[in-house]
This record gives C-alpha cells, structure tokens and sequence, in this order.
C-alpha cells in the first residue's frame, strides 16, 4: 500500500475563509484514513478546465462551493438521486467505473444540524429561505420532506426564487418572491441562504418577519457574529445561529461517499467551538 496521502479538496471562488480542510483533517485523523485535503481557488471561467485537471492528475474527491454548485452539476458524469433533483453539486468523487459522481450533502447538512444539534422539529413550520442560488437547491428537497406547512423563497433578483420555487412545487408549499414582497407574520424559521455575510452584509428585509420564536440560522459561518444573526438578535428572535453545525454534517456525509466511513462529527464541533 503507498504512504501517498489520497488527494482531495474544496473548489470555490472566494475559498480563503474555508474551514474544510480543518474538519477534513480531523476526521481523518479520527478514522485514520491517509488523505490530504486542499483549497483551490477556482474562477467562473476556469472552474471546468481545472477541476478536470485536478481529477486528470490523481484528486480522488472535491468539495464544491460558491459560485459553482451548478456548473459542478453540469460537469460530472453521473448526478446522485438528490443532486439530480437539486441540480446542484457540493461533492465530486472519482469513482473508476463512474468516473465523476456529482452529489449533494448540503440538504443532510442542514436538517442534521436543525434536527440533531438544535433540536427543532420542522414538520408544519413556516420557513423564509433567503438567497435562490447553490446552496439553496441542495436544502430545498430535504427540507420539504419534513412537510413544512410553506416555503417563501426570497430573493435580490427576484425571478430565480420564482424559478426555484416553480421546480420544487411538485414537493410541497412552495412559492418566490423579492424581498421588497415580504409582510408577516413572523416566520418559525428564517434560513439566510445568501452569500451577502462573507461581504458583511445583508438582504434587505424587514423586521416585521422576526417574532420572539423566530429561529434564525445564517449558513455562513465565521468568527462573532454576522450582519444577520446580529440584525436576529436586535429583533429578540429566539435564537440566532451561523452554519457551523451545517459545515461539519455535510462534511461527514462528504467522507462517507469518499471513504466509506461516516466520522463522528461531535468532537469536531467541539473544537471548532473552541477555535472558531
Ligand atoms: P451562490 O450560488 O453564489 O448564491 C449566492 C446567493 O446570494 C444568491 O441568491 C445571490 O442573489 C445572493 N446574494 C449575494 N450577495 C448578496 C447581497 N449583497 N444581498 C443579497 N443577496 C445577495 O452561493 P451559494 O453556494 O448558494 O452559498 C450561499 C451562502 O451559503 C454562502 O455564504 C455559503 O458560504 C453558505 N453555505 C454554507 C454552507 C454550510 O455548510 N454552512 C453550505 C452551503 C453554503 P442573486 O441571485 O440576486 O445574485
């Protein structure tokens, strides 16, 4: 058996603020699998020439993220059941009779740490998602299995959460809208599935969405508080959380399609807890 490292990664484009490679490495220590894991920061422009590139010379599995959840769909060669309904990718594994398997774990990601870390029932829930790219085409399958009562989509340009909303009706209470739509009542849960944190901003939204149970959870994720859980909090929603729970979950179902071996994601969460 080669001492090689088995090489993986995470594509985006920005890609700097990404902790995979931390969780990555710890889960690999913990099931003493020999791999390393990298960040490469790809452009729009290059994203299909250099993740073939990265495969051609030995890459065993990418994680994808912004901006090219959908382009990654639309290079594999085979797409899992949920990435086919999402039409998005957030892992690639090389497989040598498949060759590229696209999936998506973001849904899994998301409804673990909801579900699991922060014991919220979601079944008959009003849910707000805002944002209508990438990562929300990953969330909205999982999500509407549960069978929320409604989904408002919302979103800057508001004609891909009309798009994305007309995709999923088949799957429940779905509907789109700008943000200048909104209107209460206070939601049960207000998913910002927007990429405006990692810019330090927020969707222009009004406050009259947020009531004292409103559970407020921002994908991104980073150190303090974002534009959003810090306007959550102002509002006195019941709570105001950031994606870390979501990062580690749907890094572990990553592994488990790379590795065959799903790793404990508690110890992880604990240390980014405490170095995050
Ligand atoms: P994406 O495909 O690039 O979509 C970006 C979305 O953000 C679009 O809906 C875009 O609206 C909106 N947006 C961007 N800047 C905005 C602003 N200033 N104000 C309002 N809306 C804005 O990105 P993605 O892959 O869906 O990722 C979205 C976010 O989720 C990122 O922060 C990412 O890090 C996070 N995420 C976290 C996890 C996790 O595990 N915690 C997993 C997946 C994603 P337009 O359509 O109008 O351009």
């Amino acid at each position: 058996m080669s001492d090689t490292p088995d090489q993986y990664g995470v594509v985006g484009h920005p890609v700097s603020h990404s902790w995979s490679p931390f969780i990555h490495g710890m889960f690999a220590k913990a099931t003493t699998q020999n791999l390393a894991y990298r960040l490469f920061d790809i452009t729009p422009e290059d994203f299909r020439r250099e993740v073939l590139r990265l495969f051609a010379t030995g890459v065993r599995g990418l994680n994808i993220t912004l901006p090219h959840k959908q382009a990654a769909a639309e290079l594999v060669n085979e797409l899992t059941p949920r990435a086919e309904r999402a039409q998005a990718v957030n892992t690639i594994a090389f497989f040598e009779d498949t060759a590229l398997l696209g999936d998506n774990t973001d849904g899994l990601g998301l409804t673990a740490d909801l579900e699991r870390n922060l014991g919220i029932t979601l079944t008959d829930k009003r849910v707000l998602i805002l944002g209508a790219g990438g990562a929300v085409r990953g969330v909205l399958g999982p999500l509407l299995e549960r069978e929320l009562r409604e989904v408002h989509i919302a979103n800057r340009t508001p004609e891909r959460a009309r798009k994305l909303a007309t995709e999923f009706a088949d799957m429940g209470q779905v509907s789109g809208c700008g943000y200048a739509d909104l209107r209460g009542p206070a939601y049960d849960l207000i998913i910002n599935a927007t990429s405006a944190s990692l810019k330090g901003e927020m969707p222009q939204i009004p406050a009259g969405i947020v009531g004292e149970a409103t559970v407020c959870y921002d994908m991104a994720y980073g150190r303090g508080h974002t534009p959003f859980t810090l306007w959550a909090k102002s509002l006195h929603a019941a709570r105001a959380t950031k994606g870390w729970g979501m990062l580690v979950e749907q890094a572990a179902e990553s592994f488990l399609l790379w590795r065959g071996i799903r790793p404990d994601t508690q110890p992880v969460l604990q240390a980014l807890a405490r170095h995050a």
